[in-house]
């Protein structure tokens, strides 16, 4: 029971592990990916609000895995005004929404890192990291093994979710 939740909180890790996040030091990829909305079909950037962006997890714990972060870059809570802390909320529910649409997952780990010692692989610009699970994948090496099959998949569940958006009513799917 303890190595599963050990699993549990992972996805973090990736990021922190292969450094990748930090490498990018002309500013960080949220950053990025905030500032240039004509990229969205190519950064995987799923929804672009007045304040929030969602996008595709680049180091995936299982398929389906979000970060919903707001545009600007900030590390705290405490900095973001209210308009920006109910956009966040209401994404997740709706990301949340769209997986459970899109993936049929049986649960969700929602969840946010605060500072590196806390496992934030990106500590400077929050975000929420959304993971879709299901009964029995805690054995996850396997897809995270393999960067090729997970950026197909990505392909093809966006596919789903620009389908389901439209289905259910949310926002359309930008990338
Ligand atoms: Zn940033």
């Amino acid at each position: 029971m303890a190595e599963h939740n050990e699993n549990l909180w992972a996805p973090w890790r990736l990021e922190y592990i292969r450094g990748l996040a930090d490498k990018d030091n002309d500013g960080c990829f949220l950053c990025r990916y905030a500032a240039a909305p004509d990229l969205d079909g190519k950064n995987q950037v799923i929804w672009r609000g007045p304040t929030c962006l969602t996008v595709f997890n680049q180091f995936p714990y299982n398929n389906g895995h979000l970060l919903i972060a707001p545009l600007a870059h900030q590390a705290d809570l405490e900095a973001l005004d209210d308009a920006c802390l109910d956009e966040l909320i209401r994404t997740i529910r709706d990301a949340k929404r769209l997986l459970k649409e899109t993936t049929s997952a049986h649960g969700f780990n929602v969840g946010m890192n605060f500072g590196r010692c806390a496992g934030a692989g990106l500590p400077g610009h929050l975000h929420v990291h959304i993971v879709p699970r299901w009964d029995g994948d805690t054995n996850f090496m396997a897809v995270v093994g393999n960067a090729r099959v997970i950026s197909q998949s990505i392909e093809a569940l966006l596919k789903q979710m620009r389908n389901a958006a439209v289905t259910l009513g949310l926002p359309p799917v930008r990338g």
